[in-house]
């Protein structure tokens, strides 16, 4: 099957029913050529790469390759591969690992997961759904509430980390905030309006995480927890309370959520 997007997967696990699955944990110098090095080793062993990451480590001098191989149709063994490996100049250490069972292999090399620099857990947006869910039969409405202020401080919290980093105009730390939960995973945004006088501006996002898993399914919108998010960037920006609603949700049959903040003192 040919994937129609370019889908991100974290590196977590391979399965394969009839390969022979290897985990590689390859530490290199960051120089250029290093990477290419190793997989002319990998590619003259015929060796299947079936996913994998590439990241520099601070101090910018060693970088890691995590890799999960497949040497089903390779001619080498893991032990000989790792040793042609590790004769390189260009490698510093490397460790295997095999699968946990027939099949299966998890990274159990790699660890913390971080995500820009800052230690991150992955979570499936079933399991959010499920808690949401749970939360809105316990609390009826006071769930919206408690949902809408965890997204506020996240979105205070996140804005003072931009400003404090970057210096950037409001128009553009909003951006590179809304640019940020795309490469998270959260959703893709457009930012339709930001008017800095009237302080309102008008945000769509597409495939949001919040309200995807009851897509076409709710006669109200259900996003809580964004829109609070929404609420803290948007207060922080334009320095005045700014109250943020759901105007058209993907989970009334719409086909993207749309988010209007307006300052609080506004809205009776
Ligand atoms: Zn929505």
């Amino acid at each position: 099957m040919i994937c129609k997007n370019y889908r991100k997967d974290i590196f977590c696990s391979a399965y394969s029913e009839d390969g022979e699955l290897f985990q590689l944990a390859i530490k290199l110098k960051n120089a250029p050529g290093s990477v290419a090095e190793i997989a002319n080793i990998l590619c003259s062993k015929h060796v299947n790469i079936l996913h994998g990451f590439h990241t520099v480590c601070p101090g910018r001098e060693e970088a890691v390759w995590g890799l999960f191989i497949d040497l089903k149709e390779s001619n080498t063994k893991i032990e000989n591969l790792v040793k042609e490996i590790e004769g390189l100049e260009s490698t510093i250490e490397v460790k295997f690992s095999r699968p946990i069972i027939d099949g299966l292999i998890v990274d159990n090399l790699h660890f913390p997961m971080m995500v820009m620099g800052e230690r991150s857990i992955v979570m499936r947006i079933d399991t959010f759904a499920e808690s949401f869910n749970r939360l809105y039969e316990k609390f009826g409405s006071g769930a919206y509430f408690i949902l809408y202020e965890m997204g506020r401080a996240a979105g205070k919290r996140r804005i003072k980390k931009i400003n404090e980093k970057y210096c950037l105009d409001k128009i553009t730390a909003l951006k590179v905030i809304l640019a940020e939960r795309a490469a998270k995973g959260w959703g893709i945004s457009e930012i339709e309006s930001f008017n800095e006088e009237k302080k309102e501006s008008t945000i769509t996002i597409r495939e949001l995480f919040e309200c995807m898993p009851f897509q076409g399914r709710s006669k109200r919108s259900k996003s809580h927890f964004f829109r609070g998010y929404l609420a803290g960037v948007l207060s922080q920006l334009f320095g005045n309370p700014t109250l943020v609603i759901e105007a058209e949700c993907v989970a009334k049959g719409d086909p993207n959520c749309r988010f209007i903040g307006r300052p609080q003192s506004e809205i009776k």
